[in-house]
């Protein structure tokens, strides 16, 4: 959900990505991958270009992955339907920024997934009215991402997000501990900022 305010935001600052539907359906491309039969970590290096371009090298640092998504940007920006790439990389450029600023360290992680979990199906439901979105993603229609992800991988895995969601239950009781709605909210902020800054400047 949050790559969706992101995308939001970008939006309502009139940002330049390209159509809108398009836009929402690449802001979760590189995450649809879970729906790949045996789905592997691997998989989700490989959609969210942790390998080096060619593929051979796993990605070391921060700046290296920001700069291999910048290239594949610049690379493919003309080949790839615009809007969806601008989303897929603005996912992409998202992740790495919340892996800095909530420190995903190993003893972290799994608390952090579980904190991100519950904050998810919350914020679920302050973007359930939001119909704009829900159409756009239902309007939507995947496409090939140069042999990251396939676009009927991106439909199938996107077209039913709401329905997937609405299933979902929060628990209202839930403690959260490394993370908390305010923090959130500052950090889609800050990182609209700096993704237009990185891909439009
Ligand atoms: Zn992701």
């Amino acid at each position: 959900m949050v790559h969706l305010l992101i995308a939001k935001e970008m939006i309502n600052r009139n940002l330049p990505i390209g159509n809108h539907a398009n836009f929402y359906m690449g802001s979760l491309a590189p995450d649809a991958v879970i729906i790949r039969p045996n789905s592997s970590r691997a998989d989700n290096k490989i959609s969210h270009l942790r390998l080096n371009y060619r593929k051979e090298k796993e990605i070391e640092n921060f700046d290296e992955w920001t700069d291999n998504a910048l290239h594949f940007f610049k690379h493919y920006n003309e080949q790839i339907d615009y809007g969806i790439i601008c989303g897929y990389v603005s996912h992409i450029l998202s992740d790495i920024a919340a892996r800095k600023k909530f420190e995903y360290t190993k003893d972290r992680a799994v608390k952090l997934h579980t904190e991100f979990y519950e904050l998810d199906s919350r914020l679920f439901q302050i973007l359930r009215n939001e119909t704009i979105i829900w159409a756009s993603l239902e309007e939507s229609s995947g496409v090939d991402m140069a042999n990251l992800i396939t676009g009927h991988e991106m439909n199938q895995a996107i077209h039913s997000l709401y329905e997937q969601y609405c299933y979902r239950i929060s628990n209202d009781s839930f403690v959260f501990k490394l993370i908390n709605l305010d923090q959130i909210n500052e950090f889609i902020y800050k990182e609209v900022d700096n993704i237009g800054k990185l891909l439009f400047e």
